[in-house]
C-alpha cells in the first residue's frame, strides 16, 4: 500500500507529544551516536540560561541614555560599543542598534525565520518565531503593536525592520521622562526586553 493512514498516525502517536520529551529524546540519539558532546551541551545551556539574557541589552541601552557619546558611538557601530561591555558572541557579529525618537518608532522581526541579537536579548521568545507575527509584523504593525499593549501617538511613525543572518537590530527605546540623574544601574531596571524589539516600551520612571 503507497500511502497507509492509519499505519501513519499510528507512527506520529509513537512521538511524544511533549516538546521536552522531543527533545530530550533526539539529544538521547546524537548522544548516543557521538555527534554532540553533553559536556559541551551544559556549557551552551548554562551560558543561555545564566549569563546571556536581556539584562545585557538593558545595561547596553541605559549606558546610552546617560552618556550621550556612548550612545553616538552605539548608533556609530554597535559592535564596538558592544565589546566596550564586554559584550558578543553567537548570532550578535553584526548588531545595528536603531534609536527611537518621538517622530519614529522601531521594530524588529525576523520574516525569514528568528533571527535575533542572542548576545543581548538571550534566546529568542515564542512568540517572535511564531508565523503570525512574522508576518503581521510587517503587515498590520500597529495593531499587532497594539495587541502588545502599545499605542503610539499618530504623529509617531513605526519603521520594522526585518532581520537576516547578517544584520540584527536592537530598538533602543526613548529614556522614560522623570529619571534625570538616574544612575545606570536604575536605569536598566526599567528596559524591558520588548522594548528593545520594539514590541513593548520601557516601564515608566514612577512604576512601583
Ligand atoms: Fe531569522
Amino acid at each position: 500500500m503507497p500511502h497507509d493512514h492509519a499505519h501513519d498516525d499510528h507512527a506520529h502517536s509513537l512521538l511524544p507529544s511533549d516538546p521536552a520529551l522531543r527533545v530530550k529524546a533526539l539529544e538521547t540519539i546524537l548522544v548516543s551516536k557521538g555527534l554532540v558532546d553533553p559536556a559541551a551541551m551544559e556549557v551552551i545551556l548554562d551560558t543561555y540560561e545564566r549569563k546571556v539574557g536581556p539584562h545585557l541589552g538593558a545595561a547596553l541601552v541605559a549606558r546610552a541614555w546617560a552618556d550621550p557619546a556612548f550612545a553616538a558611538a552605539l548608533s556609530d557601530n554597535a559592535n564596538a560599543a558592544m565589546q566596550a561591555l564586554g559584550i558578543s558572541g553567537r548570532q550578535g557579529e553584526h548588531v545595528v542598534a536603531v534609536e527611537n525618537t518621538p517622530a519614529t518608532h522601531n521594530m524588529v522581526v525576523c520574516t525569514l525565520c528568528s533571527c535575533y541579537p542572542w548576545p543581548l536579548l538571550g534566546i529568542p521568545p515564542g512568540w517572535y518565531k511564531s508565523d503570525a507575527y512574522r508576518a503581521r509584523a510587517v503587515r498590520e504593525p500597529r495593531k499587532v503593536l497594539a495587541e502588545f499593549g502599545v499605542t503610539l501617538p499618530a504623529g509617531q511613525s513605526v519603521r520594522v525592520w526585518d532581520s537576516t543572518a547578517e544584520v540584527r537590530y536592537l530598538v533602543i527605546p526613548m529614556r522614560p521622562e522623570g529619571t534625570e540623574g538616574w544612575d545606570q544601574t536604575r536605569l536598566a531596571a526599567l528596559v524591558t526586553r520588548d522594548s528593545m524589539i520594539g514590541t513593548g516600551l520601557p516601564h515608566p520612571a514612577d512604576a512601583p
